[in-house]
């Protein structure tokens, strides 16, 4: 444990990532206090009997008053609307930041909000699983995964340096990038993969000429892949995709240029362009593994997990 980085962070939504967080934060001693809010009683009554928080208040304004950091937790498409409720109460000096998936749309919706005094230092976790809510929370989400602070231009050094180490203290490593490059890159690296992934599992569905149970039977780890990642949060991602459009559409047109020219590949018999696409795709796995960030275990060692 080292000393407390913050005095009291609030926790604005208190999903997978916040929750995450709130026990990363615990593990490391890194607040003196956890604030919480989330839309709905259902939710906050269960971070209440899990005690994720100190306090699980009843209002995103209540949470906020007097926090040092104040997290929004919530789905890029909210961050507008929560950022206007507690503008008001934010204590001169504060610092509000985000977790959210883009970064451009989540600038533009928050920074609008920022009271005088008040710094605004948006970031993105690189970490996550398929599960949402309060209780789908573990404090090792972020040991050694990248979280990419995205200062806005013109903001102070202190407030993103003080952010820095509290990602560090929960784990991850930290680097910076622009909102525009962030956004790109993560077109590639997931909301691309996670839009095919939705697709492929929804082909299958619609293939009439094979059996729901059939695809559940005989499921092999490349369809078992793609539906564990389509049952990713269906909020999170619709606003994924209507936020960070232009980024999305640019890496599909690219991934549906490729797509035909191995259309073609197989339909004209040309296995050498085949071998050789495969084989420099497999470097790209090997170079993931070798960054330490995926484990080199058959089947992804989903056998060895419990
Ligand atoms: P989650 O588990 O679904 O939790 C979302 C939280 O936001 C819930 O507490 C929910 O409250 C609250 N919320 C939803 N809509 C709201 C609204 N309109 N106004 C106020 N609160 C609202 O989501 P998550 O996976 O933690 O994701 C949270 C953020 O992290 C998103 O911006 C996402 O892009 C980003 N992120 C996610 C991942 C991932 O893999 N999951 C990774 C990195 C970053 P109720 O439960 O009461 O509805």
């Amino acid at each position: 444990m080292s000393a407390p980085i913050y005095n009291r962070i609030a926790l604005i939504g208190l999903g997978l990532i916040a929750s995450s967080m709130a026990h990363a934060i615990r593990r490391g001693g890194l607040a003196s206090e956890i604030t919480g809010y989330a839309r709905s009683a259902e939710t906050r009554d269960t971070a209440r009997r899990i005690n994720l928080c100190d306090r699980v208040c009843d209002t995103a304004a209540e949470a906020a008053q007097d926090a040092d950091l104040v997290v929004l937790c919530v789905p890029v498409g909210a961050m507008d609307a929560v950022m206007a409720d507690i503008a008001p109460v934010l204590k001169p000096g504060a610092t509000v930041s985000d977790v959210g998936s883009v970064k451009r749309h989540v600038i533009d919706a928050v920074q609008p909000h920022i009271p005088e005094g008040v710094h605004f230092v948006p970031a993105h976790p690189l970490a996550g699983t398929e599960h949402s809510g309060p209780e789908a929370g573990f404090a090792e989400l972020y040991d050694n995964r990248w979280c990419l602070l995205v200062p806005v231009e013109g903001s102070d050094r202190a407030p993103v340096d003080h952010l820095r180490q509290l990602w560090e203290g929960m784990g991850a490593n930290v680097d910076e990038m622009d909102a525009d490059h962030h956004d790109l890159v993560l077109a590639v690296t997931s909301h691309a993969p996670h839009l095919i992934a939705y697709t492929m599992v929804g082909v299958a569905d619609d293939l009439r000429r094979v059996t729901d149970s059939e695809v559940i039977k005989y499921s092999a780890a490349g369809f078992r892949d793609f539906t564990r990642i389509a049952a990713s949060d269906p909020t999170m991602w619709r606003d994924v995709f209507l936020t960070n459009k232009d980024a999305t559409l640019e890496i599909l047109g690219r991934f549906t240029e490729e797509l035909f020219a191995l259309q073609r590949a197989i339909r004209t018999g040309d296995g050498e362009h085949l071998h050789q696409y495969f084989t420099r795709t497999r470097a790209i796995r090997r170079g993931i593994i070798e960054a330490g960030q995926d484990t080199a275990a058959p089947n992804f060692g989903r056998e060895t997990k419990s």
